[in-house]
This record gives C-alpha cells, sequence and structure tokens, in this order.
C-alpha cells in the first residue's frame, strides 16, 4: 500500500476576503499528500530551492510522509504562486506563478516510489507528469491539471491524459479542454482521450463521478466560516486517491469504493477551505474526518417516498 505524488511544492501569497497570507507552504503535490495521509503511506517527489527549510520538510514527515525523494537544488528557489479570490470563491484568480526550480527538473524517481501501485500526477507542467508516468509502475494513475496548461501546453496535456487511468479536473476545466458546454458531454468526450473514472470538480457545489458504468454526483459539505479554497482540489485528490489505495489492498474494487472515495475527498476538501493554507489539513485527527463523513452521510440522505395527492 503506497501513493506517490509528483506535483508542485510551493510557497503560496494569497489573499482572500477573510484575511492574507505571504509566502505560506503550499503546492498541489503538499496539499494532496497532506490529506492523503490520513488513509496511507505516501511518498512525495519533487524540487525544492534554498528557500526551503527544515521547519517545512518537518510539517510533511510529522505526517509519515516520505519527503527522500524531495530533492534540493542548490542555488536554486521554491516554486513560487501568489494568487486571490473575491467574493465568489469558486475561481482563484492568478497573479504570479514563478516555476523556479520546477523550469529544468528532471525527476529521478528511487525504487519506492517507482513500485508504488498508485500514482497522482498533480498539477504541473505535463511534460513532467508524462516523465514520471513512464517511470512509475503504477497501476493506477490519475492526473490533476489547470487552464494554465490547457492554454499553453494543451498537446502535451492530451498526451499525459491518454496515459492515466483517472483524472480529476474542475467542471470549467473539463469544458475548456474538450469545448463541450454540457458537462455529461465534456466528462465523455474526455473518457474517449484513455481515462476510465473522470473526477468533475465542482468547488463549493461538489464533484461527479463518471465512469463506464454511469454517473455518481456528490454536494458540497456547506461549510459556514470558508476562509481560504487554496488546495481545496488537491485535499480532495488526496482523500479520494488516498482511500482507494488503502480499500485496494483490502481487495474492494469498483464503483461502490469510488463512491466512498468521492465522499471522503469532499470531507478532505471541507477541512482545507477552513483555514489559510496546510493549517487545518496538518492538524486534524482521525476522529475529526470520521464526525464529518457522518454528518456528510446525514446531509445527503433523503429516503424514497410515492408522491401522496
Ligand atoms: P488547488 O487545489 O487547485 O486550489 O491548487 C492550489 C495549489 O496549486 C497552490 O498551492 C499552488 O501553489 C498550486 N499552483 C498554482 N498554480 C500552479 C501551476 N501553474 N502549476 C502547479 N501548481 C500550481
Amino acid at each position: 500500500m503506497a501513493l506517490t505524488v509528483v506535483g508542485s511544492i510551493a510557497f503560496d501569497s494569497v489573499r482572500t476576503p477573510f484575511g492574507e497570507r505571504e509566502r505560506m507552504l503550499g503546492g498541489s503535490a503538499v496539499h494532496f499528500a497532506l490529506a492523503a495521509s490520513f488513509f496511507t503511506d505516501v511518498r512525495v517527489v519533487g524540487p525544492v530551492g534554498d528557500d526551503f527549510g527544515d521547519e517545512h520538510l518537518a510539517l510533511l514527515s510529522e505526517r509519515g510522509i516520505a519527503t527522500d525523494d524531495i530533492e534540493h537544488i542548490a542555488g536554486g528557489k521554491t516554486f513560487f504562486w501568489r494568487g486571490h479570490y473575491d467574493h465568489d470563491m469558486n475561481v482563484a484568480h492568478t497573479d504570479d506563478t514563478q516555476l523556479n526550480v520546477f523550469a529544468d527538473f528532471q525527476p529521478k524517481l528511487s525504487p519506492e516510489s517507482c513500485g508504488s501501485q498508485m500514482l497522482f500526477l498533480g498539477n504541473i507542467q505535463p511534460e513532467l507528469q508524462r516523465d514520471v508516468r513512464r517511470q512509475s509502475a503504477a497501476s493506477f494513475a490519475a492526473l490533476d491539471s489547470m487552464n494554465l496548461w490547457i492554454d499553453t501546453a494543451r498537446d502535451s496535456l492530451v498526451a499525459a491524459i491518454g496515459e492515466v487511468e483517472c483524472l480529476l479536473l474542475n467542471d470549467a476545466e473539463l469544458r475548456m479542454l474538450t469545448e463541450q458546454p454540457n458537462l455529461v458531454h465534456a466528462a465523455r468526450a474526455t473518457m474517449e482521450l484513455g481515462p476510465e473514472v473522470i473526477v468533475a470538480k465542482r468547488g463549493e457545489y461538489g464533484a461527479a463521478l463518471f465512469t463506464g458504468e454511469g454517473m455518481f454526483a456528490i454536494p458540497g459539505l456547506l461549510i459556514e466560516d470558508v476562509r481560504d479554497p487554496t488546495g481545496a482540489g488537491d485535499s480532495f485528490a488526496g482523500g479520494f486517491l488516498g482511500y482507494l489505495d488503502a480499500v485496494r489492498i483490502a481487495g474492494e474494487h469498483g464503483e461502490r469504493a469510488l463512491r466512498q472515495a468521492m465522499a471522503y475527498g469532499s470531507v478532505m476538501a471541507s477541512f482545507n477551505v477552513e483555514d489559510f493554507g496546510t493549517e487545518r489539513v496538518a492538524s486534524l485527527t482521525e476522529g475529526e474526518i470520521a464526525e464529518r463523513l457522518s454528518e456528510f452521510k446525514r446531509l445527503t440522505h433523503f429516503e424514497e417516498a410515492p408522491i401522496v395527492r
């Protein structure tokens, strides 16, 4: 049981209607790994620069995450992202992206990382995602991306999508990628590129799952105090794939596990948005996760009843 992730390891400067933070630890691989670490063994692959300190590594290793494939590039600077949210917190506005050490990064996975059964290709340049996919022996690989790469590296992204079993993307990005205004059509068109499982992330409105067997959808968790949505998508992916990795070992496959994984993904995303950066997820307990899963079940449960008139 092990899950390897490659993606951005970043410093994020974020402004929301509820406050601002400078240079918090973030990045797709970090948010993903923290969420997934509640379910399975996680290994992070990616480069960092001289500005990345032991305290940042400790935040990951304290959750049991293997950091030996995090490569320190001497003289380099860690990936940096600056963004803000206005009152619609479903839409992130990017103000600055500095790839820094990611610009020339050539991943070299250790035998342990190559041997994970599950792989998450978090949001980063698609050619880098492909390079990692080629090295990995994973039987189930999932990929996330964003509008920047659809705009600037579309062919590479389409090729990368063709090499994975599962794609997680925002609903707007699925529409943008396929040029299909309808989400169901967009998901089907994306399946034709290769993946057999598509997850459309829909911000505060929840998420939808598309497989060869059909569709499934759940709402978001109606959180009262949303302070910073940065990393919600990666926390969703961490809960989703972390749970799937754990139950695959126990022999559970298919639609039932995928639906349960959707619920765990939503729960992890709901914690992520309650505070800035990694603060909430890094200090979570298993008890809080279990409690919120029950709350989510109550929120979405109803009895089928006939019309009475
Ligand atoms: P999300 O889960 O979609 O909110 O992703 C948030 C994370 O994505 C932030 O922590 C950023 O550091 C990271 N990010 C933003 N832009 C990029 C990019 N172009 N490539 C990789 N990671 C990015």
